[in-house]
């Protein structure tokens, strides 16, 4: 028999008529003929709630207890949720991430999934139950409460899907599916039919915040595929596959742009075997999440290092690059904090030539000087001045078409 997981996110059941409403999508679909696991989230801001009143009484609270705290909001949606579906008469059966052996390690707070216990379920879809799931939890080898990291019900939602051999993993959400970029930057942004897991992967890496980023690496790994679609109507969303040949006529498939980002750069460092390393061990040992690394020699003994990291990140990194600098002899270090990175993603680059002089071209055009490039086999990004951010992301939406949808526009050289 069919499965199909449902995952219903905060703002989906942010109020009573709103559980009733993906309630009765679940039972639908049961009555077309599958059996539903529904994964949902906490309601509404309730997670953010619930981590005020914790920085109330603790700011540094245990990771432990924050777990404890956090799990309790997608406990209440899915008993809630199993309440709605019983009025409506129809059998339902609500459990906690513990009840169904959702192991993780024991990073409180970022826990990974290492196992699911799925004859739990089973045994209840078979006796006709809808089974739903508290997203975002797990537990530990000490049987402690584990959250997954924010966002973390989509993954929860294709792992579960994974673990049952899912047809289908739909999450649902408050917007229609992915779209070329985002709507705010460019309101003529279309909603993508399709996409395939690397290409989601990369955008979710740039801060496509649609999906979460793990759960798209479990669909991938696990071969599930994932609808992103709006719990307010019927029509359909985007999913996201594995490649398929058509796809690689799209040239690209979607812009984002990215703030909140630094580069630091070290000019003339010696060039001798061992330098890098030194730098980027300390980088990692002051836990600083490095984004691209861009090396050039520039004399046969010096080169040029300069890498991006989150502007989150960047006091740490600082520090651990003047800790470093003593040891790898530079000339010189800059920093820039007033820098976007704007990027395109698509299949199709791997396939076909011309994208990067295309991009190139209508930054030129839109006079936005490109500070540095870097690339993937199906990613080009561009580091522009912060103030050229929004600018940037237009103009390279209008050289790919991304107002049109993938099949209208004009087709690759
Ligand atoms: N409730 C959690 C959060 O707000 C998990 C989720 O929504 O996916 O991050
Ligand atoms: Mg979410």
């Amino acid at each position: 028999m069919a499965i199909t997981v449902q995952k219903f996110g905060g703002t989906s059941v942010a109020d009573a008529e709103k559980i009733r409403r993906c309630a009765s999508r679940a039972i639908e679909v049961f009555k077309k003929g599958s059996q539903v696991v529904v994964v949902a989230s906490a309601r509404g801001k309730q997670t953010d709630e619930l981590i005020a009143d914790a920085m109330e009484l603790n700011p540094d609270p245990p990771k432990r207890e924050m777990d404890m705290l956090l799990s309790t909001g997608e406990q209440q949606t899915v008993s809630l949720m199993a309440m709605a579906m019983d009025a409506m008469g129809h059998k339902a059966i609500s459990f906690t991430g513990s009840q169904i052996r959702m192991i993780t390690d024991g990073a409180h707070g970022r826990a990974r999934i290492q196992s699911i216990d799925a004859d739990v379920i089973h045994r209840k879809l078979d006796t006709g139950h809808i089974v739903i799931v508290a997203g975002f939890q797990g537990i530990d080898a000490e049987e402690d409460i584990t959250t997954l990291g924010r966002g973390g019900s989509d993954t929860s939602a294709v792992a579960l899907a994974a673990a049952l051999k899912a047809d289908v993993c739909e999450i649902y959400t408050d917007v229609a599916g992915i779209y070329t970029t985002d709507p705010r930057k460019f309101p003529s942004a279309v909603k993508m039919g399709h996409i395939s897991y690397d290409e989601m992967l990369e955008l979710a890496s740039l801060g496509a915040g649609v999906m979460h980023g793990r759960a798209v690496e479990f669909g991938k790994k696990y071969d599930v595929p994932i609808h992103v679609r709006s719990s307010m109507t019927d029509e359909a969303g985007t999913l996201i596959t594995h490649e398929v040949s058509q796809m690689e006529g799209i040239l690209v498939s979607g812009a984002t742009i990215q703030k909140n980002l630094a580069k630091i750069g070290l000019i003339a460092v010696d060039n001798k075997p061992g330098n890098a390393a030194k730098i980027f061990a300390h980088l990692a040992g002051a836990q600083v999440i490095v984004n691209d690394i861009i090396q050039t020699e520039i004399s046969s003994e010096k080169a040029n290092i300069s890498f991006t990291v989150g502007s989150a990140d960047l006091a740490d990194a600082k520090k651990a690059i003047e800790e470093i600098v003593r040891q790898v002899q530079c000339q010189d270090v800059f920093v820039r904090d007033d820098i976007a990175e704007v990027s395109v993603v698509g299949v199709g680059m791997r396939s076909h030539c011309g994208v990067a002089d295309r991009m190139f071209k209508a930054l030129a055009v839109a006079e936005v000087n490109i500070d540095s490039i870097t690339t993937s086999e199906i990613r080009i990004s561009c580091i522009v001045d912060l103030d050229d951010a929004e600018k940037a992301l237009v103009a390279v939406c209008e050289a790919f078409e991304l107002d049109k949808p993938a099949d209208e526009r004009t087709s690759p050289g």
